[in-house]
């Protein structure tokens, strides 16, 4: 190759792990001749673009240029100080935390716990946050992570209306709860029949600011299946609500409540307040705003209603030495399986957000915990003071952080003056502004707050001021303790602190020290570039509900990563909003739902989904109000068209909508994907296509092209976000012009029109009006420095290693689908069923010996059960793909000694795998094969080994035994 054609600077060639001369080897092991040859022959003709993608997406920017560019983007933005609050303030992120976890590939480059063994070090991370949110809200069990909070509060309702032995479908609902969070609530509720009944519940139900009389007796609501608050109200007020409560509950409710966590160190917990539910963010334990998240919520109930709660839980286990292990329970992971009877869609979490704020507590101690809180409070009681002093009224006598302060018709003024010397303010209507203090709040910037609402300009604040929380009702207090175990009590100096994170980063496999090839999951390069500019203040300190003229440069990379990613797939227009994979899928499923209602067609609720669908698909289309029909899959693993037509043809009247992944959840091109979508339309269904897949497609084909009329993207696989360890992800939802008015909007959206000039007018999915904005420079310096051709290049790429693993393993494992071609897309099922039937060797031994070969195992039995599915993408170099099929092969031939009779069937290296250094060490060594073949069956893995701390994790040990908070330190001793 001549120098010159070597740019070193092109990030393409960092990004795609094979070069030019590995993809002539590989592609004789294919059998083509070229690579343009191969994707010519493995997607079809039928769905083929013409040309490239056109100019919407620019050539290729250097790393350097991409990071120039967003910082000329960063520039337009202006970070003032947000005392906003409504659930979003300042913080400090202790820059151990930031350096060691944030930015830290052992931490972001990590898929969910769903492989325990070698996840342990983020499952503790994980059973501390728990335990965190335990401990404060005063409940039994609590889950690792929400998506956000008013996301939570929804799920919370729903829980409730699940557990609930009342018949009704009424909820009561506070009207002091954050604006966002009812707007997620009016429309979310709507989709699934639930009425909402918004009441003033503090005026009504308490006679005083933290009094515990009910003034009105609680029969006026009428019946109900839950109630919810917000504590402390949006408007700052601290009321005791206990007795609404209990009233509530006594006629069949259940009391959910959102609250603030730092608050409840100081004040009464949920739990002791008698809250069968409670929700919220863990935002302010050190995660910094980011426009609006990613941020990491929470959810916890009283025991008996654990079997309810959605998301992930993590508990205690114990491994195949009786040694306690932590995994996440079985019903986290049965979702995908009960489908449309899983308690939510959620998936995708906020994982890292969810360590952070772990970690936060972890450092800080309940001690510093409770300064915190006492800090901010007396800050926010100091304020009160001061704008009294000045003639000013503060509407209520009990407060935490938020001051409601009444000024009759100059709410507009006061804000506007106030961000002119540099300080955010919120209007919650024409005569009220509020005033949020948060950990990072000065005394200027207190000061500034008083001259706004005309205070002095000179002002000797603060000399000798005793800051305490007395604006917090006596019969408020807290009494009880929280964060006592050792956990939280031994990390608090930095040193301590560091060499923590890395002892249980140690412990999990990540991106950082091999290939993850999870099939569906994508789990691609998270390049250095892409990651910096989550951290830059510009992007990260500002207020969701920040003034439009104070985000600029958020709003115009949000527009810009919107017209590029509907270009892409033949769409036009494009919603940020949802915060997972699953959101999206909810959100074009409301679209749809939207559609046919704006057009009189109330009575299509039905949608279609192959059997082989994502387990979130279903959960979503009953979460959209939809009824879930199933289509069958034939023999070759493509929808049956047949059975679709039969499907199609018996619910013609009441057909809402397909649900189809394309390429399938096998990983194949279907051939006849126009004629699925053609016969929906043809019954006047709506087609929403998965896009999940969208790393064999990107620059060769495009949904909208091929009869999509809606999809979700998911950024958090095809466009580089890192997953986080389960965690965060970002699910745009793409759709053609006829369904953008039903896309999320937001009542607090800086802007209602996005790229394409259309404006989106649907209820929010997500707290925040983008969702998680701060990690959207991931995804736009990913196309800004690939550009369209480095796209099609990574495709081309990733289809060519998924053939090339298939191809080499295909005599040992037989690759269950392929497409006319004999292809695979981007990803290959390997069937492990003929294995198993002939030496008892399982799916999940083979998972557990990849890991003593130093690998993450595929995605096992989904969506076949028995069989592995590997998706290896372009980010692999040759020799790590290689490295993985020699593997395989290995364990093949272990498993065929199994199979004949040299080892026995439950003493063998594939059943005692994965072996830890300890089960090589200690002890009597009396299996029948050697300790050396247990943990280095091939020559390389003695420089190069990951130990797993623990062994194989006991799933039989059910999940009613789980103890899902911090285990006694003497466990592990
Ligand atoms: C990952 C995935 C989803 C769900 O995405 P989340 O972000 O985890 O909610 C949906 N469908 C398919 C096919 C997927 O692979």
């Amino acid at each position: 190759m001549p120098a010159s054609s070597y740019a070193v600077d092109a990030f393409g060639r960092r990004h795609i792990g094979t070069t030019p001369d590995d993809h002539q080897r590989m592609l004789e092991v294919v059998g083509h001749a070229s690579v343009d040859a191969l994707m010519a022959a493995a997607v079809p003709t039928s769905i083929r673009m013409g040309e490239v993608l056109s100019s919407a997406v620019p050539a290729a920017a250097t790393e350097r240029e991409a990071l120039a560019e967003l910082r000329d983007l960063a520039a337009q933005n202006t970070v003032r100080t947000s005392m906003i609050g409504l659930g979003y303030f300042g913080t400090v992120t202790p820059a151990v935390i930031q350096r060691n976890v944030l930015e830290n590939p052992s931490w972001y480059t990590a898929y969910t716990p769903y492989q325990p063994e070698i996840s342990q070090g983020r499952l503790e991370a994980l059973i501390n946050f728990q335990t965190m949110v335990e401990d404060l809200t005063g409940l039994d069990i609590a889950n690792a992570s929400m998506l956000d909070e008013g996301t939570a509060v929804v799920e919370g309702m729903l829980l409730a209306r699940r557990a609930s032995k009342s018949a009704s479908n009424r909820f009561v609902v506070d009207a002091d709860a954050l604006p966002q969070t009812l707007a997620l609530l009016r429309s979310r509720a709507e989709a699934v029949g639930i009425e909402l009944v918004e009441v003033p519940l503090a005026e009504r139900f308490g006679s005083g600011d933290g009094d515990a009389d009910v003034s009105e007796p609680v029969s006026e609501l009428g019946e109900h299946f839950g109630v919810f608050v917000q504590y402390p109200g949006a408007s700052g007020r601290v009321w005791n609500p206990s007795a609404l409560i209990a009233a509530s509950k006594a006629q069949g409710a259940l009391a959910v409540v959102a609250a603030d966590l730092l608050a409840l160190a100081l004040i009464t917990s949920p739990g002791e307040l008698g809250a069968d539910v409670a929700v919220g963010t863990s935002q302010r334990f050190g995660v910094p705003m980011g426009f609006g998240g990613p941020h990491a919520g929470y959810m916890a109930v009283r025991k008996g209603l654990e079997r309810q709660l959605p998301g992930r839980l993590v508990g205690v286990s114990v491994d195949a030495s009786g040694a306690p292990a932590y995994r996440l329970s079985l019903q986290a992971r049965e979702q995908h399986i009960r489908r449309e009877k899983a308690t939510s869609n959620i998936c995708t979490a906020q994982v890292l957000l969810a360590v952070m704020a772990s970690m936060y507590a972890v450092y800080h101690g309940p001690r510093g915990i409770r300064y915190i809180a006492t800090e901010v409070a007396g800050k926010a009681s100091l304020l009160a003071g001061w704008l009294e002093e000045i003639g000013q009224t503060v509407r209520h006598d009990a407060y935490f952080d938020t001051l409601s302060v009444v000024v009759p018709g100059l709410a507009k003024n006061v804000v506007a003056r106030a961000r002119e010397l540099g300080v955010h303010l919120w209007q919650a209507d024409e005569a009220t502004v509020q005033v949020s203090v948060d950990e990072t709040t000065t005394l200027d910037d207190l000061h500034a707050v008083v001259r706004a609402f005309g205070g002095p300009e000179e002002r000797d604040l603060g000399v000798g001021v005793a800051l305490d929380a007395n604006a917090l009702p006596a019969a408020l207090r807290r009494t009880s303790s929280y964060l006592q175990h050792p956990v939280f009590n031994t990390h608090h100096s930095e040193t301590q602190m560091m060499r923590y994170l890395k002892t249980l980063a140690d412990r999990d496999y990540a991106l950082d020290r091999g290939m993850i090839p999870l099939g569906s999951c994508t789990m691609k390069l998270n390049a250095a570039t892409e990651m910096q500019a989550v951290t830059w203040p510009a992007f990260a300190d500002l207020h969701p509900f920040a003034p439009e003229a104070d985000v600029v440069g958020s709003l115009g990379m949000i527009e810009q990563l919107e017209s590029w990613l509907a270009e892409v797939t033949g769409y036009d227009t494009v919603s940020l909003q949802p915060n997972a994979g699953s959101q999206g899928e909810l959100a074009g499923l409301l679209a749809i739902r939207g559609y046919h209602r704006a057009n009189g067609e109330t009575e299509r609720d039905v949608c279609l989904i192959p059997s082989s669908a994502h387990g979130t698909n279903a959960a979503s289309a009953v979460l959209a109000g939809m009824r879930v029909v199933v289509v069958a899959t034939d023999e070759l693993g493509n929808v049956d068209l047949d059975d679709l037509r039969a499907k199609v043809a018996e619910h013609a009247d009441r057909l809402a909508a397909l649900m189809i992944t394309y390429p399938s959840t096998h990983g194949v091109y279907e051939h006849d994907v126009v004629e699925v979508t053609q016969a929906v339309h043809d019954a006047g269904g709506q087609v929403y296509v998965d896009g999940a897949n969208l790393n064999a497609l990107l620059g060769f084909a495009r949904f909208g092209d091929f009869g999509g009329d809606v999809s979700h993207l998911n950024l958090h696989k095809t466009f580089c976000i890192p997953h986080g360890g389960g965690g965060p992800g970002v699910g745009p939802v793409a759709a053609k012009a006829h369904l953008a008015p039903y896309l999320p909007g937001h009542p607090m959206a800086q802007r209602a029109d996005h790229a394409g000039g259309v404006t989106h007018d649907g209820g929010p999915v997500s707290a925040a009006p983008y969702g998680s904005p701060s990690i959207l420079p991931i995804s736009w310096a990913y196309v800004r420095m690939m550009g369209a051709d480095g796209l099609r290049d990574a495709t081309a790429a990733a289809v060519l290693a998924a053939n090339y693993v298939a191809a080499r393993l295909r005599e040992h494992y037989p690759v269950l689908y392929t497409g006319e071609n004999g292809l695979v897309a981007h990803e290959c099922i390997l069937d492990l069923r003929p294995l198993t039937a002939a030496t008892g060797v399982t799916v999940d031994d083979v998972a557990k010996r990849l890991v003593d070969y130093g690998f993450h195992a595929p995605t096992m039995s989904f969506p076949v059960a028995g069989t592995l599915m590997v998706e290896p993408t372009e980010s692999e170099d040759l020799a790590e793909l290689d490295r993985f099929v020699d593997a395989m092969i290995a364990i093949k031939a272990e498993a065929d000694a199994v199979g004949r009779g040299e080892w026995p069937a439950e003493d063998n290296p594939l059943h005692n795998a994965p072996h830890t250094a300890e089960s090589v060490v200690v002890g009597e060594w009396t299996h029948p094969y050697t300790r050396e073949q247990a943990v280095y069956p091939v020559r390389s893995l003695v420089r190069n080994k990951y130990w797993a701390p623990v062994r194989r994790i006991d799933q039989a040990f059910g999940d009613r035994n789980l103890v899902c908070a911090c285990p006694p330190v003497e466990a592990f001793a």
